[in-house]
């Protein structure tokens, strides 16, 4: 069992930070809110005051922060604290660069960097069936696999430090885009008079196939879980979208890559968010598509 410490016990850290409890491993927790510490306290984390008590003689520690600018001050706070060898697992969503540059860091004080950032929501972080996508060296993978098992369904080694960024915003660039497809889809469809049901039976089953339309369809009805039959009930917020979609393009602009698509679909979840707040789940954006808030300048 893994002396573990937890920093950042948010929406995702908390959950995860309480199956490495359940699974037997000595756990302690900072975050410098205090909900987040007493929902933690209760999951049987061992919170302590201050970033240098949870991580002194800690095996590993594992970072679950709001940016890349959180995850750098707390490694520069950190790093003179740890043991020698130290595992850093960050799960947190940051840019490639900053990931890249936390490994840098941790690498240079001795340690082993992993960037594990996730896939799943609050949902997947509370029954551990999150997807992470690491970026490390193999022996540091390796060594982060017991912990992530308990926390993930499924893990996949995408290359060296950077690369579980890299493939999680590559990954959600496809879904912000692939939602406001399906979106403009359910909205024409109702146009021409075809029932939202109609065009999810034959579209479910042919080649518009996708996660967006078949676990997260933004109309309510054809998938009774999805967030639409909740009112847009927060599962992975317009504002997480709004972030990661600002990644990808500050990543496309870094490496000179042209991302049409992704860039339109960030100025569109920005306007969405600035209509509809960031704290609705992102598929929310059907209703300015279908009210045709797009289809008017923004200072209307
Ligand atoms: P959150 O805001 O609920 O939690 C972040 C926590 O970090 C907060 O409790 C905050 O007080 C704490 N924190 C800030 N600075 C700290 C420091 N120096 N030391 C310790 N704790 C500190 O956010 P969240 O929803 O849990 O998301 C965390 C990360 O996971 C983000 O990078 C987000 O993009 C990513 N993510 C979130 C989801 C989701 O559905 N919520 C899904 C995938 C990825």
């Amino acid at each position: 069992m893994n002396t573990v410490a937890f920093l950042g016990l948010g929406r995702m850290g908390g959950p995860m930070a309480a199956n490495l409890v359940k699974a037997g491993h000595t756990v302690r927790g900072y975050d410098p809110e205090h909900k987040a510490v007493d929902i933690a306290a209760e999951a049987g984390v061992d919170v302590r005051d201050s970033l240098t008590a949870a991580v002194t003689d800690a095996e590993t520690v594992i970072t679950m922060l709001p940016s890349g600018k959180h995850l750098l001050g707390c490694y520069q706070d950190i790093l003179p604290s740890l043991r020698p060898g130290t595992l850093l697992l960050d799960s947190s969503t940051v840019a490639v660069a900053d990931a890249r540059a936390a490994a840098d860091m941790a690498r240079g004080a001795g340690h082993e960097p992993v960037d594990a950032p996730v896939s799943g929501g609050v949902s997947g972080a509370r029954a551990g069936t999150l997807t992470f996508m690491v970026g490390a060296e193999t022996s540091a993978y390796e060594r982060a696999i017991p912990l992530l098992d308990v926390m993930a369904a499924k893990h996949i080694h995408c290359g060296a430090a950077g690369a579980g960024q890299a493939a999680k915003i590559c990954n959600n660039m496809v879904l912000g885009v692939s939602m406001i497809a399906v979106s403009e889809a359910f909205a024409l469809g109702r146009s021409l008079g075809l029932s939202d049901q109609a065009l999810y039976d034959v579209a479910s089953t042919s080649s518009a196939q996708c996660w967006s339309l078949t676990t997260y369809c933004p109309v309510p009805g054809p998938v009774p879980t999805s967030p639409a039959n909740n009112d847009y009930g927060a599962g992975f917020t317009t504002g997480l979208m709004s972030k990661d979609l600002h990644l990808a393009q500050a990543a496309a602009e870094d490496n000179d890559v042209s991302t049409a698509l992704g860039a339109h679909a960030m100025e569109l979840y920005d306007r969405f968010a600035k209509i509809d707040g960031p704290h609705r789940d992102f598929s929310a954006i059907i209703t300015a598509v279908i009210d045709g808030a797009f289809a008017k300048k923004e200072s209307e």
